[in-house]
């Protein structure tokens, strides 16, 4: 195969139409690989930012405690070279990232707001090394795939979704989804990304919005524009090629096991039966769950792991990746009972006592700790009816493209494309190919932040929030 073909931007239709599939023979065991670098749980993004590297520690230390090293190739990957982060990102934006330091900071002050540098992304100690470390993972996973080398990568310090090609944002320096994608791309001809992350994707959609080489589904919290990052309605479907190569599925907060599983189920298997992935990357951000200090949702570590459970039974190739996830000692229950889905291995419900950091995980010592929230399910049946049959129309166009505009149209879906037509006509006035209107909110506006201090420790007085 000359890899050329496959390269990003190449939009030939041919590539498309190829059959090529890449499914792992039927009933075979699924080979695993796991990547993690011993030092990408040392950093600090400062003590009262929210995300916390030392969930990737203690993540790791449970999925040791469990045994599940033994069941899988472990790897300790090579940090991205500077090449590597610019074959997404600019080249002065990474020469910015590898030279400012805390102590020099104020000699890079007015490329600040050029580049989003925030409260959300502030320059801390060793924030070029961070970026190059997980980005590392991630590349190092999608060349483990495309070698076939496994049949399923986890990087758990991946998934950064927010990233820009140009500028920092919502905790996210670099893309190293987006970095492992485009090379997934040299090598299959159609890469599905999924993301349940309670964010909306919008780094990664932006990426790929103008192509059908990647299709892009994300499942989020939307709040007309409130939420961070305030994109990821319904009707952003994609330009150009990339017309509806682009899915949105936006929620409220407070959606349940039962409501998230089974709308995810429905949506993503038309997703698959309409769009054939060569490949699938699946963003698992973890601030989906119930009790998280920014999300609102309140889903199980089990309903999240069963997304996860349903991607892997399909045997498509499949890179796993982390992402968002603000009570640590859940994140790390959560990715760790992923890994033993992926593993197929069931895990003892008592956390086991063999773990240097036990004690983060009391008061019930349990993988599956009650997540629920006393609030309601915002999300009433006939909304989520109404999301599914829009997400079931919009998918139709698949086969169809690009004969589109000669289908009858159903009338809420007309309305999903004179919006899409319309931010379009407003993107291309603004001469920008970002057709979703920036908007900077922090995240730190979130009410269910409560500012505690960075004590890397999850203390339980803090875990009920009051959201009366
Ligand atoms: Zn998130």
């Amino acid at each position: 195969m000359n890899s050329s073909t496959f390269l990003p931007g190449n939009n030939d239709k041919t590539v498309r139409t190829q059959s090529t599939t890449f499914h792992i023979q039927p009933h075979s065991k699924q080979k695993v690989s796991y990547f993690h670098h011993k030092d990408v749980g040392n950093f600090h993004f400062g003590l009262q930012h929210p995300m916390k590297p030392h969930r990737l520690t203690l993540t790791n230390n449970l999925v040791l405690s469990y045994g599940l090293h033994k069941k899988m190739t472990v790897y300790c990957p090579p940090k991205a070279t500077d090449d590597e982060l610019m074959e997404f990102h600019e080249t002065d934006y990474i020469k910015f990232l590898k030279e400012v330091t805390p102590e020099n900071s104020e000699e890079f002050a007015e490329d600040f707001p050029k580049f989003n540098i925030s409260e959300d992304c502030p320059i801390f100690e060793g924030l070029y090394d961070f970026c190059q470390i997980y980005a590392g993972a991630s590349i190092g996973a999608a060349h483990q795939l495309a070698s076939d080398g496994a049949d399923i990568c986890i990087n758990w310090s991946g998934g950064l979704h927010h990233a820009k090609r140009f500028e920092a944002s919502g905790f996210c320096f670099v893309n190293d989804i987006v970095l492992a994608i485009q090379h997934l791309l040299r090598f299959y001809p159609r890469v599905l990304y999924i993301d349940i992350d309670i964010h909306h994707g919008d780094g990664v959609q932006e990426a790929f919005y103008a192509t059908d080489r990647v299709m892009t589904v994300s499942f989020h919290k939307y709040d007309s524009g409130s939420f961070f990052p305030g994109t990821g309605n319904i009707s952003e479907i994609g330009y150009g090629l990339g017309k509806f190569f682009c899915l949105n599925v936006p929620l409220k907060d407070g959606i349940d096991d039962d409501s998230y599983v089974s709308l995810f189920k429905d949506v993503i298997l038309d997703v698959r039966d309409h769009y054939q992935p060569s490949v699938i990357v699946l963003q698992c951000g973890a601030d989906s769950l119930g009790k998280d200090r920014l999300g609102g949702f309140n889903i199980s570590i089990k309903a999240h792991g069963e997304c996860v459970k349903f991607i892997k039974s399909w045997q498509i190739p499949l890179l796993v990746l982390g992402g968002g996830g603000y009570r640590i000692s859940n994140v790390a229950r959560c990715w760790t009972y992923e890994t033993g889905i992926l593993l197929d291995t069931e895990l003892q419900p008592e956390l086991p006592q063999k773990n240097h950091y036990y004690n983060f995980f009391g008061p019930d010592f349990s993988l599956h700790p009650p997540l629920v929230r006393k609030m309601d399910n915002l999300n009433t049946r006939s909304e989520l009816q109404k999301i599914s049959q829009q997400v079931h129309e919009l998918l139709r166009f698949l086969d169809g493209v690009p004969s589109v505009q000669m289908q009858e149209l159903p009338g809420d879906l007309q309305g999903i494309l004179d919006e899409s037509d319309e931010e379009l006509r407003d993107a291309r006035e603004d001469q920008t190919v970002d057709v979703r209107g920036r908007k900077r909110l922090m995240w730190h506006d979130n009410e269910y932040f409560d500012g505690d201090s960075d004590n890397d420790k999850d203390d339980d007085q803090n875990m009920d929030v009051d959201l009366s």
